[in-house]
């Protein structure tokens, strides 16, 4: 690594040199990663496996980002795409309710609209066909790479397979029969479960819940910030470095990248970005256009306080929308769609309304003071925040952007992954590691383009 202090460069390129036997370059390439969130450390921990010399980059700390409060489940049963007809009609209501599942800032509406017509028009069959395949192929194995990445890592504790259940209220038990054929016709695993079968499984729900489908090939972790930060130590073994860096440049030459802060420029010889709901501008310097919307998502941590308060497993209310996982510190509970782009204040009432939710669905409920909804709104977050908000980087037709930039050898996007970063982090890390090194890819990974969208 040359460093001119002068300049302010750092060179991570080494100069290459051949190894006699093979004739292969015998030096290890230098990689950037910018993003330290799920999908970075994936990528950084299988780059740094492959024998790259690995940079993660990230303007915070390791998952401070949309990786850190979420609801902590590895959701491979979800592989229908969320755009769907019959949100057309709820979408008037949903721009005047903003405590609703779903809330539009009218101030943000105009910006978004290029986002929702996109959206719009991935509500045909054909385009719904089409993604939920993508999506199937991403989730298939999903749970299988996490097993072995967090295996090598020393953190299997941080990955339980006990299933998930999606309840009902007073959904019609058509409606709720219909549902479970569509995912049995998908081939996720899924069973149709009445209350008693429920409340076997979880004592801890009411009466209230009727129905349920328990998928039960899925599972859930008790910490997915620890998820991020054990995979970064674990890249950081192997021989990545982390710094702390926001990226607000990147040039780009035939043989090198260049990223800078505005002072300092580092250059590497590929880059891999995979900045989540803020990967908009930077694409845009490269002349990429990304249409990605920060899909707003809040959680609500209650302490493990009472006893009996428990749930074993993510149960996930289908007319609520919203799911509680039980967690290390106690229960979480997550949710909640608002668009509002990256700026605009938390609003924790959103938070707030997810303790209602599951009040209504719990015989036992940690304690949790609902009149101090105003306590923590800004969009940072600490260790012992209660209430959070985080930013899902979404594009309109539920896919992430995973490739080689068409026009730039020598980057390479992560990026995208909307309800589904958790999940999808190790596969993608996986994917990366093969697209970089010229392998067959384990998948096909032509729907993840970002062409589709250029
Ligand atoms: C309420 C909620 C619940 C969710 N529940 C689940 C779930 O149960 N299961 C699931 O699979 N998914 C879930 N998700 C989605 C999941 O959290 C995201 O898809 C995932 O965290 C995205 O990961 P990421 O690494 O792409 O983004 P992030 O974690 O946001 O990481 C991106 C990183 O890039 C950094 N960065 C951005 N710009 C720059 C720059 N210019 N320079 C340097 N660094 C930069 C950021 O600081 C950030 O750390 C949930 C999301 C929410 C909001």
């Amino acid at each position: 690594m040359n460093t001119n202090r002068k300049d302010n460069i750092t060179n991570f390129r080494v100069e290459r040199s051949t190894d006699k036997a093979t004739g292969h370059a015998a030096d290890k390439k230098s990689i950037a990663v910018i993003g330290a969130g799920i999908i970075g450390v994936n990528c950084a921990v299988e780059l740094q496996t492959l024998g790259f010399n690995v940079t993660l980059l990230d303007k915070d700390n390791v998952g401070e980002g949309c990786s850190k409060g979420n609801a902590g489940h590895f959701a491979t049963e979800q592989v229908f795409p969320l755009a769907q007809i019959s949100l057309l009609w709820q979408l008037p209501k949903l721009l005047l309710d903003p405590l609703g599942p779903m809330a539009i800032s009218p101030s943000y509406f105009p910006k978004a609209i290029p986002w929702f017509l996109k959206f719009i028009g991935n509500m045909t069959n054909k385009n719904r066909t089409k993604n939920s395949a993508a999506i199937k192929s991403l989730n298939k194995n999903a749970i299988a790479y996490y097993k072995t990445v967090l295996e090598a890592a020393n953190a299997k504790h941080l990955l339980t397979t006990k299933g998930s259940l999606l309840v009902f209220e007073d959904t019609p038990l058509a409606s709720v029969t219909k549902q479970y054929r569509q995912y049995h016709h998908a081939g996720v695993p899924v069973k149709l479960l009445n209350r008693e079968q429920v409340l076997a499984l979880e004592p801890n729900l009411n009466e209230k819940i009727q129905h349920a489908l328990y998928f039960t090939d899925v599972g859930h972790t008790s910490n997915p910030h620890e998820i991020c930060m054990a995979l970064a130590e674990y890249a950081k073994k192997l021989g990545s470095v982390f710094k702390q860096f926001s990226v607000t440049e990147i040039k780009y030459g035939d043989l090198n990248v260049t990223i800078s802060d505005g002072q300092t420029d580092l250059v590497f010889d590929q880059v891999v970005i995979a900045t989540g709901a803020w990967s908009k501008k930077l694409l845009k310097q490269l002349d990429y256009k990304l249409p990605i919307e920060a899909e707003r998502g809040y959680s609500l941590n209650l302490p493990n306080t009472k006893v009996n308060a428990e749930l074993t497993r993510p149960v996930a209310s289908a007319e609520r929308r919203f799911i509680m996982t039980p967690m290390a510190h106690g229960l979480r509970l997550a949710g909640t769609v608002e668009f509002a782009g990256l700026e605009k204040k938390a609003n924790m009432k959103r938070a707030d309304m997810l303790y209602t939710h599951a009040k209504n669905m719990l015989i036992n409920i940690p304690d949790f003071d609902e009149s101090n909804s105003e306590n923590k709104n800004d969009n940072k977050s600490d260790k012992t925040e209660q209430k959070w908000l985080g930013f899902r980087p979404s594009l309109p037709d539920s896919l992430p952007v995973i490739g080689q930039a068409p026009n730039h050898k020598n980057v390479y996007f992560a990026l995208g992954h909307q309800h589904l970063g958790l999940t999808q982090g190790a596969i993608t890390g996986k994917l990366i590691g093969q697209i970089i090194t010229g392998q067959q890819t384990d998948i096909d990974i032509s729907p993840f383009c970002i062409s589709r969208f250029n």
